[in-house]
């Protein structure tokens, strides 16, 4: 049973298959290793992000626990999952039949809420959560299979390559600039040659801010110098030189590869480099490299208009909708109103940015399926698209855009 409730709607995307395009890996057993109490914080914006900026801080848990009952979107979570999973919608009742049925059923659990919400696909980025989450132990994790053939049953897993953690390891070797360039394009060039990789990933924004320079080669070999004897500190002197060099390489062996690059653009954990972090901050090397795929990632939340707008002016500009969806949670629709009427619908792809628990893929989907379904026939009503292209749109935002951009096939999900 589909627990979209669409009959209402003039657009109708119950059925309609989903291919999320940013998401994180899991282990079942690690996730059923975590306190069972503790998943509706996990599932939150800021209990997300407290786990990936490493904080173990008990006042902040603390905190974060307190929130749980006034925060909109963990009380739609609980709703929902309480209907899927028919138990309580009472916060202790709800976990210990959530985790009951995650213990007994494993991947099974997750694969169930994949295939309620028609989740064919995931492109999954690689670099976090450390160490790495093979893309086929994620996949496992979901409960799918892959024959020999390649052919997948269930929820088929991507790869996305994140450049970030490449810099790490070869700091820690002491190498040349010479090497150490030599060494970078080698990783990308070796990624390159998994057929399930469709892209490269950075979180500049995370380290020295998106305002990307254009650095020479000899400016950046003297900048490396530099930083390695800072003891790799990131700030924004050399060390932002030799991403900034970075960043391009990647986008040449993207060229070169014909593969797409995902950005991480907007706000994220309390990491972030804030005051670098908005859509306008990337243009110029967005202007620069015009004529090839770039995903915003995150779709510049909270700043989104910006990112519409620029990728209604660049034709290979993308937005990604994860994290503002589904943690904007009522704010969905009228973003999505402004995403849908400013930038071509063919370059609008869902995602989750799903980094904790596995039931943030089945509340995104529905979410963004509803949402969609309300704003297009808000369109269809007041007569600028008919029933037929708005729900040809809506289609190709839960998967086919990012279908065609990738190169994925969309399967029926088995
Ligand atoms: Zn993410």
């Amino acid at each position: 049973m589909s627990t979209t409730a669409s009959s209402r709607s003039v657009v109708d995307l119950s059925g309609c298959p989903v291919i999320d395009d940013h998401c994180h890996g899991f282990r079942v057993a690690e996730l059923l290793d975590r306190d069972p109490d503790g998943w509706e914080d996990r599932l939150t914006m800021m209990g997300m992000c407290a786990a990936s900026s490493g904080s173990d801080d008990p006042r902040i848990a603390a905190q974060i626990r307190s929130l749980r009952d006034e925060t909109m979107f963990a009380l739609t979570c609980r709703r929902w999952l309480a209907g899927f999973l028919r138990a309580p919608a009472e916060s202790a009742a709800l976990a210990a039949a959530r985790h009951a049925a995650f213990c007994a059923e494993g991947a099974g659990y997750v694969a169930r809420l994949l295939a309620d919400q028609h989740v064919v696909a995931v492109i999954a980025d690689d670099g976090y959560p450390r160490p790495a989450v093979t893309r086929a132990e994620f996949e496992e994790a979901l409960g799918a299979r892959r024959g020999a053939d390649g052919s997948v049953r269930g929820t088929a897993v991507y790869r996305i390559a994140r450049i970030e953690p490449w810099v790490a390891e070869l700091q820690d070797r002491g190498l040349s600039f010479s090497d150490f360039e030599a060494a970078f394009e080698a990783r990308l060039d070796e990624a390159a040659a998994d057929p399930l990789l469709v892209g490269y990933k950075s979180i500049v924004a995370y380290r020295t801010g998106l305002d990307v320079g254009a650095p020479t080669r000899a400016e950046t070999a003297a900048a490396y110098e530099a930083w390695r004897a800072s003891g790799w500190v990131d700030d924004r002197g050399p060390g932002k030189t030799v991403r900034d060099s970075l960043l391009r390489s990647t986008l040449g062996a993207a060229r070169r590869h014909d593969r797409v690059v995902h950005l991480h653009v907007g706000g994220g954990d309390p990491d972030i480099v804030l005051a670098h972090a908005r859509p306008q901050d990337v243009f110029p090397l967005l202007h620069d490299h015009m004529d090839q795929p770039v995903v915003l990632i995150h779709g510049g939340y909270p700043w989104m208009t910006e990112a519409a707008y620029i990728a209604s002016i660049l034709p290979f500009v993308y937005v990604d909708l994860s994290e503002f969806l589904p943690w904007a949670s009522l704010g969905a629709d009228r973003e999505l109103e402004m995403l849908l009427g400013v930038v071509p619908a063919g370059k609008l792809l869902y995602g989750s940015d799903e980094a904790s628990e596995p039931e943030v893929f089945w509340v995104a989907a529905r979410l963004a399926r509803a949402a969609l379904e309300r704003v297009l026939s808000g369109a269809v009503e007041r007569d600028h698209v008919t029933a037929a292209e708005a729900g040809r749109i809506g289609r190709g935002v839960l998967a086919g855009n990012t279908a065609r951009l990738h190169g994925l096939e969309i399967g029926s999900g088995g």
